[in-house]
């Protein structure tokens, strides 16, 4: 099954296979002009640029399908490496509880937060987390994103645990877009084990981990590694187990505090820390010896609609890229810290809030995102052997203009796989 896509003023993010961009290489732009994409089983078979007339015909008669993007510009389908979408309610009360004045921290203490949530979901059917969640999915995809990795992490029994990853499982089994699951049974210590917080740690390595494991319903482990959550001891207890038993780390690091979250991620050789919004020195350190390792280093991941959203501090991503790091960027679509589906609304905090240059921004939801996961091979650029994944935009000059019209979806026909969506 062949489709061929021409008649497009630009495509942009043509890295090679297995691109991802760190320090000053984020500014530089990969783009063929007046382009053409020929897309075979779901993949990308053959790109170029200024066909002729005569060989643009050839090429239509021999594909299955045609398609005339009228002079519109393609960008790869984002890559949204952190999301908690499996949610039963959205959480209004303390949005107005934080206009007041209340920190995410005070709201948490006082039972609100990740376990307000927790309550919310433990009472709903898997069908109804499975139809809200799949609602957010289509919002998601709409908006141009076309692989999301999604939490559990709102369980926290080892029954809603397990019936979040089932939900994430259908999610993957009923959508075209890449979908990657993330055990968070670690996200916080529910109520019962306030004093008794090994007790909840053996719940998640004697009874959640093992079905987990058993039922394949995990990509990977995360841990909230903070302060008042899980300190870097019982976080290394929790992914020494996991990684024995293959399950990859993408930890919550440092948005609270300089909690030693990041070396925690390193020293586990986790694929990313998230958040982030507090590194210094001894974390940029820590970051910089992960790449000079085996394992392929740990991809700092920032997540702006958090900060716009809780009034906390931006990761400092200019300081990683100065010093030659990557940055990946995700939404972390969730009630209670930032309700954003779009990662175009990331792109443009990302430039106006932390000062990423457009190109930059465009390359952490793209193919850093897709490192973040491991799956630069996959999706993320537009190359040759890729997941035929991605935007037509009628907006020129894309890059610089999607993060500048902000509010706006600038993604008008999506592809998954070659399929319009
Ligand atoms: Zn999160």
């Amino acid at each position: 099954m062949k489709k061929l896509f021409y008649n497009i003023s630009k495509i942009h993010g043509t890295n090679e296979r297995g691109t991802f961009k760190k320090g000053r290489e984020m500014q530089k732009l990969s783009t063929i002009e007046n382009g053409w994409i020929l897309v075979e089983n779901g993949t990308v078979k053959q790109l170029g640029a200024n066909i002729a007339q005569q060989e643009l015909a050839q090429m239509i008669s021999e594909s299955n399908e045609s398609v005339d993007l009228r002079g519109m510009e393609v960008l790869p389908g984002f890559v949204d490496s952190h999301t908690h979408i499996v949610f039963a309610a959205p959480r209004h009360e303390e949005f107005a509880l934080r206009i007041k004045g209340a920190t995410y921290e005070e709201i948490a203490e006082k039972g609100g937060g990740i376990l307000n949530s927790a309550r919310k979901l433990q009472s709903m059917s898997e069908d109804d987390l499975y139809e809200q969640a799949a609602q957010r999915v289509a919002l998601m995809m709409k908006h141009g994103t076309t692989t999301i990795e999604i939490k559990s992490g709102y369980g926290l029994t080892v029954e809603s645990e397990l019936k979040m990853l089932r939900v994430i499982k259908r999610l993957k089994k009923n959508f075209p877009c890449t979908i990657k699951a993330t055990f968070l049974g670690a996200h916080a210590f529910p109520a019962e084990f306030k004093t008794n917080q090994q007790g909840y740690i053996d719940l998640i390595i004697n009874e959640m981990l093992p079905v987990v494991i058993e039922e394949g319903l995990a990509d990977h482990i995360d841990v909230f590694c903070d302060k008042g959550f899980f300190n870097v001891e019982q976080t290394h207890n929790i992914l020494k187990l996991a990684a024995e038993k293959g399950l990859p780390a993408k930890i919550h690091a440092n948005e609270l505090g300089l909690t030693g979250g990041v070396q925690a991620a390193v020293a586990n050789k986790a694929w990313s820390a998230d958040h982030l919004e507090h590194c210094e020195g001894d974390e940029i350190q820590a970051l910089i010896s992960g790449f000079e390792q085996e394992y392929g280093g740990t991809m700092p991941v920032a997540l702006p609609g958090t900060s716009y959203f809780l009034g906390i501090p931006y990761a400092p991503v200019k300081n990683f890229m100065a010093h030659g790091l990557p940055v990946a960027l995700a939404t972390d679509f969730n009630p209670g810290s930032s309700p954003i589906c779009s990662l175009q609304t990331i792109w443009a905090f990302a430039c106006t809030q932390m000062k990423m240059m457009p190109e930059e921004a465009f390359h952490a939801v793209t193919c850093n995102a897709a490192r973040s996961m491991r799956l630069e091979h996959e999706v993320g650029s537009l190359a040759v052997g890729m997941k035929a994944d991605f935007i037509a935009t009628k907006t020129r000059d894309a890059v610089k203009a999607v993060p500048y019209f902000l509010g706006q979806n600038h993604a008008d026909m999506v592809f998954v796989g070659g399929e319009q969506i």
